[in-house]
């Protein structure tokens, strides 16, 4: 990926919104903001607007797509056209579903669909804003919706992308970081093991630099971990005062 305009990113080793290398955007997290979905969430990172609502374990239609030994989790993820502001063309493309794929397999690691055979597990991901990150943000919201709906879960998904622009490793690509980028990579995480269940890149890094940039992952996976689980507990501060 090469670099596409000349402005500079990187400034006296500040970004353009005056981030430090490393440092996330501002980050929102709330649950419960779809009241008909089992359990929604909506997670911001910085013009990066995810809101996901999930159902289920709920019956299978059709029942030939069920299986007898174990539920499925199905995900979908959409951009809304109005979410870049060249409107972007509405219903799937090739990229969306793509995305929704590998958000599938980022979460399923930590589920038990064993425990519900012939079921599903639905995860809608609507990306209301998209200035970059918007797989790992919408990985971030699907993972605290699915707790948000009362679904036994090994452990929550946390996920960041990180990059290299203008030779700097970097944490949290916005849109125009993303466009103009050396390379970029999203990765999702177990919250406690850090196990890996999502690694993407594009472009061009060496082997070290790779490793530093999971260190850096691994370590805004951690803040992000943190921020979830705070808001999870939210909802039942009042039942326990
Ligand atoms: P991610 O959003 O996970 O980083 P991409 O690397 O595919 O995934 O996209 C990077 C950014 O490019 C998006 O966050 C969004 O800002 C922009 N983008 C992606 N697809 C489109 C589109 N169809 N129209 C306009 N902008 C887009």
């Amino acid at each position: 990926m090469g670099k596409k305009s000349d402005e500079k990113l990187i400034v006296k080793g500040k970004r353009l919104d005056g981030r430090e290398l490393e440092e996330l955007r501002p980050i929102e997290m709330k649950v419960g903001v779809v009241n008909r979905a089992d359990g929604s969430a909506m997670v911001r990172f910085g013009d990066t607007q995810a809101v996901v609502a999930a159902y289920g374990p709920r019956e299978l239609f059709s029942k030939r797509l069920q299986k007898v030994d174990k539920g499925i989790l199905q995900c979908r993820y959409n951009m809304a056209p109005f979410s870049v502001t060249d409107r972007k063309s509405p219903g799937p493309d090739r990229r969306s579903k793509e995305l929704s794929k590998v958000i599938r397999l980022a979460l399923t690691p930590v589920l038990f669909l064993e425990n519900f055979p012939k079921a599903t597990l639905d995860v809608y991901v609507e990306i209301i804003q998209a200035d970059g990150s918007t797989r790992v943000t919408g990985i971030n919201a699907a993972s605290i919706a699915l707790a948000n709906a009362g679904v036994e879960m090994k452990d929550l998904i946390a996920a960041c992308s990180v990059g290299k622009i203008e030779d700097k490793l970097i944490a949290d690509l916005c849109g125009k970081e993303d466009n103009n980028s050396e390379a970029d990579m999203a990765v999702a995480m177990l919250g406690r093991k850090k196990s890996i269940t999502l690694l993407q890149m594009d472009g061009t890094l060496t082997k070290d630099e790779i490793m530093q940039l999971l260190k850096m992952a691994e370590e805004n996976c951690g803040k992000i971990y943190e921020m979830q689980k705070k808001v999870l507990k939210e909802i039942y501060r009042d039942v326990e005062e």
